[in-house]
């Protein structure tokens, strides 16, 4: 079984004459109608609204398409919410869903007007000391042990640092319900990249309960229920992905068996999905520059785990085409990598490719997110740029490649010094 990317080798040619490998490449088209999917999936619930968690692919072109497609931002760090306002995201399509916070970022997040969801019971005095609580405030809840869907262990709560214990989110509405809150919400993630129509329902039915519960006992008006990010994709071409319209569907059945009969039929339900959103529409495009025979057989590209980190951080699987070769039969065994002085900088581990020659183009599959935004400059290797192809088939270069000068930026000081 395979992927198909959406450029061709001749239109990889094309874009290589323009901007040399490696790059990132974004499919605008698939991003728009998987965004328009996401929205009818929900479209049964009034107030639905997905807050695209800007860690996942932080580029402005990306974040203002989404915005066209009625998306907000989730932000967790001053950059990201100074971004989300620079792209015209006003009051109230940013969510704060930080933890570990300083002070001046709450100070922000309260001046522009974001939802500000805390992470910790603590961060109630910190909040009102430095911008006075909103009458609009989230929690983060985690109900410790693990998260289970039907018998099947899909992380650990427990072991997570995020979020507030039962007892502590019904202290906390109470004290922020005197303090002057008024409108309420709740907000979780139990499990990432979950490839199961399963996890948000579940989710949902976790929160929708607490949701009545905290009502009863604290007399708060709950006005959303932030279900967060963690639906995933396959990255192996054998798995199905979701569907998102049976996970819409099974949020709402969890939706009218428990908070219609509660009376909390006016609850507005948000998602923060990153990679969901846009990891299939992302390809890391790279050339093969090496070719080495050894014990194994290598097969060396101009990428490296600086522009995308996943196998070399998780051992996550990515899949790869040899672009131009789809039809071929897959009967070399390679391991494909990158230059950095780290042996665990392999993009595949004894993958099943057809025939690679240098200069053969290769796409790197589903890294349209925590792709680029991974991307680091160790061994002083440099990012990569971030190409849009847009619906018309054209291609805008929407962030530049880093240069050198770029990656001594920071040492202006010393430099002169030596100079
Ligand atoms: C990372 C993150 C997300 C997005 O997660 P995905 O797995 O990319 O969907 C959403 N919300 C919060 C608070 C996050 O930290």
């Amino acid at each position: 079984m395979s992927k198909t990317p959406f450029i061709t080798k001749e239109k990889a040619e094309e874009i290589i004459n323009k901007y040399p490998t490696p790059f990132h490449i974004y499919d605008e088209k698939g991003i728009r109608e998987n965004a328009r999917r996401l929205k009818e999936a929900f479209a049964w619930n009034k107030g639905f609204k997905e807050y695209f968690a800007v860690k996942a692919t932080p580029n402005p072109t990306i974040l203002k398409i989404l915005k066209e497609e009625g998306c907000g931002t989730d932000c967790s760090s001053f950059a990201e919410l100074l971004m989300s306002k620079k792209c015209g995201f006003v009051n109230p399509e940013i969510m704060f869903s930080s933890n570990d916070t300083p002070e001046e970022e709450f100070k922000y997040a309260s001046e522009i007007g974001a939802i500000i969801n805390l992470d910790d019971i603590t961060h109630i005095d910190m909040l009102e000391k430095v911008c006075g609580i909103p009458e609009t405030i989230c929690c983060r809840y985690n109900p410790g042990g693990t998260f289970s869907i039907s018998t099947d262990i899909m992380d650990n709560p427990g072991d997570a640092k995020y979020g507030m214990t039962r007892e502590q989110i019904s202290k906390a509405f109470i004290r922020l319900k005197e303090l002057g809150a008024n409108n309420f919400g709740i907000h979780s993630f139990l499990a990432s990249n979950t490839v199961s129509n399963e996890y948000y329902p579940t989710l949902a039915r976790i929160l929708f309960k607490l949701a009545v519960e905290l009502k009863e006992e604290t007399g708060v008006h709950i006005g959303f229920i932030n279900l967060s990010g963690g639906v995933g994709v396959p990255y192996t071409p054998d798995k199905e992905p979701n569907d998102i319209y049976v996970i819409g569907q099974g949020v709402k059945k969890a939706f009218e068996e428990i908070l219609v009969p509660a009376g909390m039929g006016d609850v507005s339900i948000f998602t923060e999905l990153g990679r969901f959103m846009l990891a299939p529409y992302g390809h890391l495009v790279t050339t093969v520059v090496h070719e080495k025979h050894i014990y194994k057989e290598y097969i060396g590209v101009d990428a490296c785990a600086a522009n995308l980190m996943r196998p070399a951080m998780y051992g996550a699987y990515h899949h790869i085409t040899v672009l131009g070769k789809e039809n071929e039969p897959c009967d070399h065994v390679y391991d494909v990598t990158g230059s950095l002085c780290e042996n665990n900088d392999k993009f595949a581990i004894d993958r099943k490719l057809p025939k690679i020659d240098i200069g053969d183009i290769i796409v790197i599959h589903d890294a349209g997110a925590h792709g680029f935004a991974m991307g680091y400059n160790y061994n002083g290797r440099l990012r990569s740029a971030e190409l849009l192809l847009r619906e018309d088939g054209s291609v805008a270069e929407i962030r530049r490649a880093e240069t050198v000068e770029d990656y001594f930026a920071t040492l202006d000081n010393y430099w002169n010094v030596i100079d």
